[in-house]
């Protein structure tokens, strides 16, 4: 979808709106006040349409909400994105409510990011997908302001970006669990979900036709640590090279027997959030997975980054379904990361954002200001 229709067809928040609007009031109004000199919002709901459905250990869905972000300022535009998977609590009409309530008016100089953050994350708890569409948004502008791509603004090599996972699950039909892994085979580094009731299955499935090292993620499915352990071990000898989330994110003390005990490197996902939760993760995880909906954005995935490093923790960059506008954010900081798992805008069918790119199974950031992406 270009730019007109986004505005045409788009409900719309302006920043400067103040009070509560109802998500059906929005379906039907585009504002397009935008002030000169000052930071203007918009944004629409926008849901992503899967390829195949997704099976978690605890769900499973064909389409993902999200919402499309705007960050209008003196004729540049920011894009930002929320991407809402059912079981982190936010949806659109939870995003749009937040958007609605914040004022970006308020704000003439878009590089007070310390600033503008701040009042963003006091506005209200959580939210965290709805904060990281606005910090996404941001830096896209800040960095077309710069005329700079967010990895040369951080310093870092893009040549250094790693391979990507690309994620396949469990499909009963052997013609369809077969069609799945044929489209791994650009990929150097295949994920696998777990937790259900077929984990060796689809080893065992995958290795009759690849020898692509995988990486599981059992997504809180393994119920306890010596289960876990068992797996981890049988893991070890197929490939694996780490396991991710093996337990309840609750289970600290059993991830820690399990850590001590483990052959392959244990990552924390759901056990974390933001910045604060990394101290914690670093007593019981090898590692960390860094999601920009998670982290609310860039900013604080930066610095989760730079922390789990001076802890000594291995960091994994994630993403959830997302187009390539949010996949491309995270792509920016691909190159501090030990491994990416950044395939959420190759598992949609409707994306509408050119940007990141996997090239022979390698993170390729995009050479645009910014966080690199243009509407299609
Ligand atoms: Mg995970």
């Amino acid at each position: 979808m270009n730019r007109r229709n986004f505005l045409k067809t788009g409900f719309l928040g302006a920043m400067i709106a103040t009070s509560p609007i109802s998500l059906s009031a929005l379906d039907s109004t585009t504002r397009t006040i935008n002030r000169p000199g000052r930071l203007n919002l918009s944004f629409r709901p926008y849901e992503l349409k899967l390829l195949h459905s997704f099976n978690l250990a605890r769900s499973q869905r064909t389409t993902t909400p999200g919402v499309q972000v705007e960050i209008e300022y003196d004729g540049l535009i920011g894009y930002g994105e929320a991407s809402m998977p059912p079981y982190l609590g936010e949806n659109i009409a939870s995003v749009s409510q937040f958007l609605s309530n914040l004022n970006l008016g308020q704000f003439s100089d878009p590089f007070r990011v310390e600033e503008i953050l701040d009042y963003i994350d006091n506005v209200a708890p959580n939210n965290r997908a709805a904060k990281a569409s606005v910090d996404i948004a941001l830096h896209d502008l800040l960095g077309k302001i710069m005329k700079q791509p967010w990895y040369k603004i951080w310093g870092l090599n893009p040549e250094l970006a790693p391979n990507t996972s690309y994620t396949i699950s469990y499909d009963a039909d052997p013609k369809e669990m077969e069609k799945k892994i044929e489209e791994t085979a650009p990929f150097k580094i295949i994920k696998v979900k777990m937790g259900l009731d077929h984990d060796k299955e689809i080893v065992e499935t995958f290795r009759k036709f690849s020898n692509v090292p995988i990486c599981v993620d059992a997504n809180q499915g393994w119920n306890n640590k010596e289960k876990a352990l068992d797996m981890c071990h049988w893991l070890a000898e197929r490939g694996c090279i780490f396991v991710e989330q093996p337990m309840d994110k609750m289970a600290i003390d059993d991830t820690a027997w399990l850590r001590e005990r483990s052959p392959l490197p244990i990552i924390a996902d759901e056990f974390l959030q933001r910045l604060p939760d990394v101290k914690r993760a670093a007593g019981a995880y090898d590692g960390i997975n860094i999601k920009l909906m998670k982290s609310t954005g860039m900013h604080e995935a930066y610095k989760m980054a730079v922390l789990a490093k001076a802890l000594g923790l291995k960091v994994m960059l994630g993403c959830m379904t997302e187009t390539s506008c949010a996949v491309s954010a995270a792509s920016q900081l691909s190159p501090m990361v030990d491994w990416a798992d950044l395939d959420g805008n190759l598992l949609i069918a409707n994306d509408i954002f050119d940007g990141m790119k996997v090239i022979d199974g390698k993170v390729t950031i995009p050479d645009r200001p910014g966080i690199g992406v243009i509407p299609r």
